[in-house]
């Protein structure tokens, strides 16, 4: 295309917002509307993203400061306009820059975030600040935003024009701006005047945003001591001494909890957090926190993730979770300060250098400190920590075999001795209450906690009083996979393999056949019978130790997946490795008495199928031809 054919685009385009940010933009405005001066604390966040990513640039060429390294964000007010303007002289935006981060609300969980909204605003305010609100949360007390911006090391005609009234559209459009950075002009709802009140104004800047590293600006009025008279200045607000550098004697909770906030962009306060200073050979430091709420998208397996800063020397880096965290600590924020790896460090430097190696030992040793205290000092709080992160925390017990032995006293699960469906047991308390003369530590794994406590497999560990932990975790069957032994003791899955509890736990001599010890084997002919019946949907048939009420159950190898997780993985249309399970009979159930006795050969049959059909379907399973189940019930029913 020649030149003269090339049509000049319109000086300012309009472009429709994608519904869904509409429609998250309608929720914020009227969910947080009680916690709304939430913005300036984002605004100021966004400002301070951009200084840090200005510097960090400028590590490598320092003309992008285009003379102007004096790096702070102002912030200034217009009574007579009713605006209020952060700004900052930082990276800035092209326009290509502000079109995918401020046109779109581009997260990848968005849909299923606005899925999960209930109605219930008090609900959906805590999602909406689990989701992160940003700078759309500029419109809950703007009903106009402007942002001016130039990326820095562009030519000053690139600067971009954006406006919106947070409806349906946006405008951008090129301007001309001579300096670089970002500048957001809120014109200010009537009902959100109070944030052009100096005073007002100050007290949220300090509350919010004291320790982040860079100076913010507000003009203050001063007496000129020579001619008397008036004029404005621009004068620091906040401290500007990054909060991690300060010695922890100086730092109250409040402070560690808004700079959490500021750190994260989360509303809520963390659970508690951990501040460290390494001295020696190598110096760094670490502020980790534990956040109150696990994020939307914490179970997800996605590898781009972000919340542990690190800094060298005060300068920011880079988002360096994924390299400084593994991924079972994912939900582990904050912020990595060394002295000593280089200022240019690569994501692939950080993979392999040594001493980034030592740092991330640390990092995990300080997050599992901090869990294992948190268990320790304050029991309720643990019980959050678990609710929100327990699943995951499990997977170290897969990946990271080193630390295994820090991460195991941290598990908690429900048991047949604990409280309902609460996992609140530890496995040291588990050792504690084991029977004389038992040697394993007993669990049985399900779809959900109602099928793990309802398992006919737990029939005679209930009798004899014998604790089984109940888990249902979908990360349970995994881990347990990989997780032989607590303190000498090996795990044994009730649901799996031969049980021989003769001999442990305290059992009265009456019930003792009821528990199973001595209780009469079934005829070897009789079993040899049952399994021809049932052909290869059984590797065995036979007689129960396990089983005191129900007549029948199913029994895996132990090397075995449970059914359980062999159905899911079917249903992800994942192949599964060939299992065959035992069916176990309990002889002094009457059907199998009926069993025993039964004469007729094509009753033998439809018996057997019975028993290891009703087998299945108290595991959670379901049957091929449940129609056929059911005549043949019916035809025992009526017989
Ligand atoms: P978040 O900060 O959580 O990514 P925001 O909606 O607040 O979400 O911002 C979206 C993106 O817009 C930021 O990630 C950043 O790339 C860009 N941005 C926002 N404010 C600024 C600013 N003041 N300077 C430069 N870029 C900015």
């Amino acid at each position: 295309m020649s030149e003269a054919q090339a049509t000049e685009k319109p000086a300012t385009e309009t472009h429709k917002f994608q519904a869904e940010t509409r429609q998250v933009l309608h929720l914020m405005i009227h969910s947080l509307y009680s916690n709304r001066e939430i913005f300036l604390r984002e605004l100021i966040s966004n400002a301070s993203d951009a200084l840090d990513r200005l510097r960090f640039q400028a590590i490598k060429d320092d003309s992008v400061y285009e003379g102007d390294s004096d790096l702070s964000i102002e912030i200034e007010t217009d009574g007579d306009a009713g605006t209020l303007t952060v700004r900052d002289n930082g990276i800035g935006m092209n326009r290509d820059d502000v079109m995918e981060n401020i046109g779109t609300i581009a997260r990848s969980g968005t849909r299923a975030f606005l899925d999960r909204l209930s109605g219930d605003e008090q609900a959906d305010a805590h999602l909406i600040g689990q989701f992160g609100v940003g700078f759309y949360s500029s419109f809950i007390v703007a009903d106009r935003v402007t942002v001016l911006t130039r990326r820095a090391g562009d030519e000053e005609a690139a600067g971009v024009r954006w406006e919106s009234d947070g409806g349906g559209e946006y405008a951008i459009e090129r301007i001309a701006r001579a300096v670089h950075g970002t500048e957001v002009i809120l014109h200010l709802k009537d009902s959100a005047r109070e944030f052009l009140d100096d005073w007002n104004l100050r007290s949220l800047v300090t509350r919010y945003s004291d320790h982040i590293g860079f100076p913010i600006r507000m003009q203050e009025s001063v007496k000129d001591e020579e001619s008397g008279e008036e004029r404005t200045e621009w004068k620091d607000v906040n401290k500007a001494s990054a909060l991690w550098t300060l010695p922890k004697s100086e730092i109250g909770d409040e402070e560690y909890q808004s700079f959490y906030k500021y750190l994260s962009h989360d509303l809520d306060d963390p659970l508690c957090w951990a501040h460290n200073k390494v001295e020696g050979t190598q110096s760094y430091t670490t502020l980790l926190y534990i956040p109150g709420t696990a994020p939307m998208d914490l179970m997800l397996q996605r590898d781009e993730r972000t919340g542990l800063r690190l800094y060298v020397k005060r300068v920011f880096i880079m988002d360096a979770a994924q390299q400084l965290l593994p991924h079972y600590l994912r939900f582990v924020r904050g912020v990595v300060d060394s002295d000593d790896l280089p200022l240019n460090v690569s994501r692939e430097l950080l993979q392999e250098n040594e001493l980034s190696g030592k740092i991330r030992s640390a990092v995990i040793r300080r997050s599992l400190d901090l869990i294992g205290k948190t268990a320790q000092d304050d029991h309720e709080t643990y019980e959050r920590f678990w609710t929100e992160f327990g699943a995951v925390l499990k997977e170290g017990i897969v990946e990271d075999f080193g630390n295994r032995e820090r991460i195991a006293p941290l598990l908690r699960f429900a048991s047949t001795q604990g409280e309902g469906e609460r996992q609140d047991v530890d496995l040291a308390a588990y050792g504690e209450r084991m029977q004389e003369g038992q040697e394993a530590i007993y669990y049985i794994t399900a779809e959900n906690y109602r099928a793990a406590a309802n398992s006919p497999h737990l029939e005679v560990f209930r009798k004899k009083g014998i604790e089984v932990l109940l888990m249902s975790d979908r990360v349970d069957e995994w881990m347990m996979a990989y997780f032989h032994d607590f303190e000498g003791k090996p795990f044994k899955s009730v649901a799996k393999g031969d049980i021989d509890l003769a001999g442990v736990g305290a059992v009265e001599p009456e019930t003792a056949a009821d528990a199973g010890d001595d209780s009469p084997a079934i005829d070897d002919e009789v079993l040899k019978r049952a399994q021809e019946a049932l052909g290869d949907q059984v590797s065995e048939v036979r007689t129960s130790r396990r089983l005191t009420d129900s007549a029948s159950c199913i029994v895996l190898g132990d090397q075995e997946m449970a059914l359980h997780l062999q159905r899911l993985l079917e249903q992800a249309g994942q192949e599964v490795p060939d299992s065959r399970p035992a069916l176990e009979l309990n002889p002094s159930h009457p059907l199998v008495g009926r069993l025993v006795r039964e004469s007729d050969p094509a009753r033998f049959e439809e018996l057997s199928v019975v028993l290891f059909e009703q087998a299945l379907l108290s595991e959670g399973g379901s049957l091929e031809d449940p129609a056929a189940f059911v005549r043949r019930v019916n035809a025992l029913l009526t017989r």
